[in-house]
């Protein structure tokens, strides 16, 4: 749309005219800034939601690096001596310090998913008996040592509450 009113004449001129008739001046189309907003508002927005996830997402990388730091500079691996007799599983703590919540599970990696046993903190030093009736898989359904043979077993405690696992492998016999 062109302007009626010739801004230079004044003279009164057709919406489809380009030049004024009177006086030959150019008239320039009525801004269309107007319609501009329909796009600039949408772009504006995505402009500021793209920049809060850039600085919400480098917030997020910066926690997880720091986390993971906190786990490196945290993480102890556990090294507890472990014996399987009838009485069940015997496990020594051989560090100087707690595992809290030491579990011990049988055939982790077992079609049954593992048969775990809770013994609860085991201090330093200290030796825990479990016996094999404690043991019990995702079900419940409890591990039988008379037809269960163990290939593999895993004890794990949360030090600095991280969960450390060491896993032992029984040769077959
Ligand atoms: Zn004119």
């Amino acid at each position: 749309m062109y302007p009626l009113t010739c801004p230079n004449c004044g003279n009164v001129n057709r919406p489809t005219d380009t030049y004024c008739p009177r006086c030959n001046a150019t008239l320039r189309p009525k801004s269309s800034m107007k319609g501009l907003w329909f796009l600039i508002i949408p772009v504006g927005i995505l402009v500021l939601a793209v920049g809060a996830y850039i600085r919400n997402d480098s917030k997020l990388r910066e926690a997880r690096r720091q986390e993971e730091k906190r786990r490196e500079d945290n993480y102890v691996r556990i090294n507890p001596s472990i014996r399987v007799t009838e009485a069940g599983v015997i496990a020594t703590n051989n560090e100087d310090y707690t595992y809290p919540r030491f579990t011990v599970i049988l055939n982790p990696n077992g079609s049954s998913g593992g048969f775990s046993a809770e013994y609860g903190d085991l201090g330093p030093g200290k030796t825990a008996v479990i016996p094999f009736s404690k043991f019990a898989n995702a079900d419940g359904r409890r591990f039988n040592i008379s037809t269960n043979r163990i290939n593999q077993l895993s004890a794990r405690a949360w030090p600095n509450g991280l969960q450390s696992t060491h896993t032992f492998d029984f040769k077959e016999n």
